[in-house]
C-alpha cells in the first residue's frame, strides 16, 4: 500500500472534468480492463513531505497510532538499541482495538518520541520508510479501496497540503490516474467496504455535488446551502439506494437550481449572526479543553480577541455589533477575492470525508458536520478579520484551517459533541442550519 502512493508518476494523468470542473462518472471499463483507476486531487501526486521545513510536525500533538503488522514488526527488532526503545513505550490499546489500531506510542511530551532534535524521524532515519507505521507512511493520504476504482485523498491537517488545496485560485481538480494492476496488488490490506450499487449511487452524488460546490455563478453560502435541501431530500429518500431514483432526482434539482427557484428560497432564510456567533462559541468552548493543538489554540485565542469574545464572558450586543462590523469591513471584502479558498477547503472535505457515500441519516449527518467545521472557520474568520482587518492575507487563512483540522478531525469527540447539541436543540434540519451558513 505504501509503495502504491508513491508509485504513480504525473504521466499516468487523465485530466478529468465535469460540469464545473468537478469529477466525471464511473471509469471508463476499458480501461479498467487493463489497470486500476485511482481517483485524486490534482494537487496531491507531486506533494511531498517537506520534513525539516514543516512549520508544524505532524508528530506534534498528535499519539502515533501502530497498526498490528508493525507492532509485530517492532516485537522482532533487537531487543538493544531503538528497538528497546520502542518496545519501551509502545502500548496495547485496550478499549476498541482493530488491526489498524491496535498500539500507541506513549508520548513523554508534545512530540513523538522518536521525532530528533532536527525534527527528523529517527525510525524512517535507522530503520527505513517500511519500518513506519501506517499512521505515519501514509499520512497526510488517506486511502479507500471501492469494487470499481481507488480513491485517494489528503488531510488539511498537513499545513503543506493545505497550501496545495486551499490557495489554488482555479479550484480542486479530480485526476484519474491508470495504474499498473501489478502494483495494485499491494492494496491486499484495504478491502472495498460497499456493495457496487451503494457506490456507483455514492460517486454519482459526489460527481454532483462537487459540481454545486463548484459552480461560482452562485455564491458560496447558496451553494452550501443547496447542498443541504439535496441531501436532506436524498438522505430521507430511498433515492440512494438505486442509481435510476437518484438520477432523477438529480435531473429534477439541478433544473431547479438551474432556473433560479433554489438559490431565490435562500433569500428568505434568516440571517441571525448573534446566535450564529454564540453557538460556535459553545462549540468552542466545549473543545478547547482537549485541543492540544498549539497553533490552533493561538489563531483562536487571536480571533476570538479580536471580538473581544474570551474566556467565560456572556454575550452582549455590543460583541454582536463587533462581529457584524468585522463581517463587513474585512471579511467580505477579503472573501471577494479570495472565496475560492472556502470552496477548496469544502471540496477537499468532501473527498477527504467520503461525503456521498453513506446513506440516510448518516448522509446528512455528514453535511451538518461539514456545515458546522464551515460555520467555525467562519466565526474564526471574521475574528481574525476583527483583529487584523486589511493586513488579513491568505497564509492566515491557511494556518487557521489546517491547524484547526488538525484539532479536530481525529477526535471522534467533537463530531459525538456536535452532532449531539444540535439534536438536542432541536437545530439539525436545514431550517435552523442556515443560521450557521448565511451571513
Ligand atoms: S505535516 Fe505534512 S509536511 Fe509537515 S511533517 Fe507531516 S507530512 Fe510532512
Amino acid at each position: 500500500m505504501r509503495r502504491l502512493l508513491h508509485s504513480f508518476s504525473p504521466h499516468d494523468y487523465d485530466h478529468d472534468r465535469g460540469r464545473h470542473g468537478a469529477e466525471k462518472g464511473p471509469p471508463d471499463p476499458a480501461m479498467q480492463d487493463k489497470h486500476t483507476v485511482l481517483k485524486m486531487p490534482a494537487y496531491l501526486p507531486d506533494f511531498s513531505c517537506i520534513g525539516p521545513e514543516c512549520e508544524d510536525h505532524c508528530c506534534y500533538g498528535w499519539d502515533i497510532i501502530v497498526d498490528k503488522v508493525s507492532y509485530r514488526r517492532y516485537g522482532k527488532l533487537p531487543s538493544t538499541g531503538l528497538g528497546k526503545r520502542i518496545r519501551k513505550v509502545m502500548r496495547l490499546i485496550r478499549k476498541d482495538p482493530s488491526d489498524a489500531r491496535y498500539a500507541r506510542f506513549v508520548r513523554s511530551s508534545e512530540v513523538c518520541p522518536f521525532l530528533t532534535p532536527s525534527r527528523l524521524c529517527r525510525i524512517q532515519a535507522e530503520l527505513g520508510q517500511d519500518l513506519l507505521p501506517d499512521t505515519c507512511a501514509i499520512f497526510p493520504r488517506h486511502l479507500r479501496a471501492r469494487q470499481a476504482w481507488i480513491d485517494l485523498s489528503a488531510s488539511m491537517a498537513c499545513p503543506e497540503i493545505a497550501r496545495r488545496a486551499l490557495e489554488n485560485p482555479k479550484g480542486i481538480e479530480i485526476l484519474e490516474v491508470r495504474h499498473d494492476p501489478a502494483t495494485a496488488g499491494m492494496l491486499r490490506g484495504i478491502e472495498p467496504k460497499q456493495p457496487v450499487e451503494v457506490e456507483a449511487s455514492g460517486l454519482a452524488l459526489r460527481v454532483f455535488v462537487l459540481s454545486l460546490l463548484k459552480d461560482r455563478t452562485h455564491e458560496l453560502w447558496r451553494r452550501v446551502m443547496a447542498l443541504g435541501f439535496l441531501l436532506e431530500a436524498v438522505g430521507f429518500s430511498d433515492a440512494a439506494s438505486g442509481t435510476g431514483t437518484l438520477t432523477l432526482l438529480l435531473d429534477e434539482f439541478a433544473h431547479r437550481v438551474d432556473s433560479g427557484e433554489w438559490m431565490d428560497r435562500m433569500e428568505n432564510a434568516p440571517v441571525m449572526s448573534g446566535l450564529q456567533l454564540q453557538l460556535v462559541k459553545r462549540l468552542h468552548d466545549e473543545m478547547a479543553p482537549w485541543v492540544r493543538v498549539k497553533t490552533f489554540r493561538d489563531c483562536a485565542a487571536e480571533c476570538l480577541a479580536g471580538l473581544h469574545y474570551t474566556g467565560t464572558q456572556p454575550f452582549t450586543d455590543e460583541i454582536g455589533r463587533r462581529y457584524d462590523l468585522a463581517f463587513k469591513q474585512a471579511y467580505e471584502p477579503f472573501f471577494d477575492h479570495y472565496a475560492f479558498m472556502l470552496e477548496n477547503y469544502l471540496v477537499n472535505h468532501v473527498l477527504h470525508h467520503d461525503l456521498g457515500f453513506h446513506q440516510g441519516r448518516r448522509l446528512f449527518d455528514d453535511y451538518v458536520m461539514m456545515v458546522l467545521n464551515f460555520a467555525m472557520l467562519k466565526t474564526y474568520l471574521i475574528g481574525m478579520a476583527a483583529r487584523h482587518g486589511e493586513r488579513m492575507n491568505a497564509a492566515m487563512v491557511t494556518r487557521l484551517i489546517y491547524s484547526f483540522t488538525k484539532a479536530v478531525e481525529p477526535d471522534a469527540r467533537f463530531r459525538d459533541y456536535a452532532l449531539r447539541l444540535l439534536a438536542q436543540s432541536g437545530c439539525a434540519d436545514m431550517m435552523h442550519l442556515a443560521v450557521l451558513i448565511k451571513n
